[in-house]
């Protein structure tokens, strides 16, 4: 049965330091100074001891700053770790989950690794999700990723809303790994509907990737449901230095409000100089672009960057094989892609 798994290929992640690199969607900047700091001290407090299983700490840091309980609130070890456990929890039913075709490609691996068939939706017009169409004759629940994955796009609230009124009866999990770079959060219709589960992630808006913390919101049957699985998986999924470290990314909220109105803002200059190159970009309310350049073909483009140092993500599937997905970087990363770029094509 494992040989027949087809695993997600993560982003290269390179031995060299001297490459520019704008293929994983990484936040450029460093994480706060106050998450090193807490967990240094962390770090020389308590490890020979186990963690706080639950994370109530950070949870209720989560739950104070979002509106939300408590118990409203599921931490895990990364958000692929949560979504894999939305999706054991949550969609084995028998019946396909809908997703719509360009979206974050770990979804049909944790189908694959379950045994959920699937439902895929093409995209609409300009790689757009028409979330009319997010549906089937028969479904165990929905998931998407708002803003999408890899194209950027988000939708706005009133779309998300429209989705978890289709579905009444089934959950619909919303991957917002993007949202605090310009998209809007669902978090605000959990109350009113309990068939929405979020999930957010550290690793880029709050540049905590190396520490993999992710978390879910929902109301409490989804929540519960996440529980035990995670219980019966591994009960302390977060150590305590990721527990300090993620507790002081969220408390220093002037610290992610700068970093996030700094890649936004590299992000909108990115855009407008790209497109005096020609390129095609498509709206994007995420720390990346996706972007291309008809004269140009993509695969080649991304060879030839490589060469020149400078990494972006190049997707094979075909509705997308002519795009590159660039990550935001500092200023002097995007131009040292764009001096790049100029060379290339001249
Ligand atoms: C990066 C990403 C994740 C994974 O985040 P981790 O917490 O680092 O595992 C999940 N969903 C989407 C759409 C992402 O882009």
């Amino acid at each position: 049965m494992v040989a027949g798994l087809v695993p997600y290929v993560p982003g290269e992640q390179p031995k060299l330091v001297k490459l520019t690199k704008l293929n994983t969607n990484e936040n450029p900047y460093p994480p706060s100074p106050q998450v090193v700091a807490a967990i240094q001290t962390a770090a020389e407090q308590g490890l020979q001891l186990y963690p706080d299983p639950e994370s109530v700490a950070l949870r209720t840091e989560i739950a104070r700053q979002y509106g939300l309980q408590m118990d409203q609130v599921f931490i895990g070890n990364s958000s692929d770790e949560v979504l894999a456990h939305a999706f054991f929890a949550l969609f084995q039913q028998g019946a396909p989950l809908v997703m719509p075709d360009v979206t974050y490609s770990f979804y049909q691996v944790y189908c694959g690794l379950y045994g959920i068939p699937m439902h895929i939706v093409p995209l609409a017009e300009g790689l757009r999700v028409d979330v009319e169409m997010l549906t089937a004759p028969e479904l165990a629940g929905v998931v998407i990723a708002n803003p999408n994955a890899p194209t950027g796009i988000g939708l706005p609230l009133a779309q998300i809303e429209r989705l978890l009124q289709i579905h009444p009866q089934h959950a619909v999990l919303v991957d917002e790994a993007y949202v605090d770079f310009g998209g809007e959060s669902a978090v605000g219709l959990i109350a009113r509907y309990p068939n929405l589960l979020v999930t957010q992630t550290l690793s880029k808006s709050r540049s905590l990737a190396g520490l993999r913390v992710g978390l879910a919101c929902g109301q409490r049957p989804l929540i519960e449901a996440l529980e035990r699985v995670k219980n019966s998986f591994n009960s302390y999924p977060l150590g305590r230095l990721a527990q300090a470290g993620a507790l002081a990314a969220f408390e220093d909220q002037a610290y992610f409000a700068q970093t996030c109105a700094a890649v936004v803002h590299s992000r909108e200059g990115l855009v407008l100089q790209l497109e005096d190159m020609g390129f095609e970009v498509l709206p994007s309310q995420a720390n990346f672009v996706f972007a291309r350049q008809p004269q140009f073909d993509a695969a080649e483009l991304a060879a030839q960057l490589r060469a020149r140092a400078v990494l972006v993500r190049h997707f094979k599937q075909a509705r997308i094989a002519q795009y590159l997905r660039i990550s935001v970087g500092t200023p002097a990363q995007c131009d040292t892609l764009l001096e790049a770029l100029a060379a290339i094509l001249g």
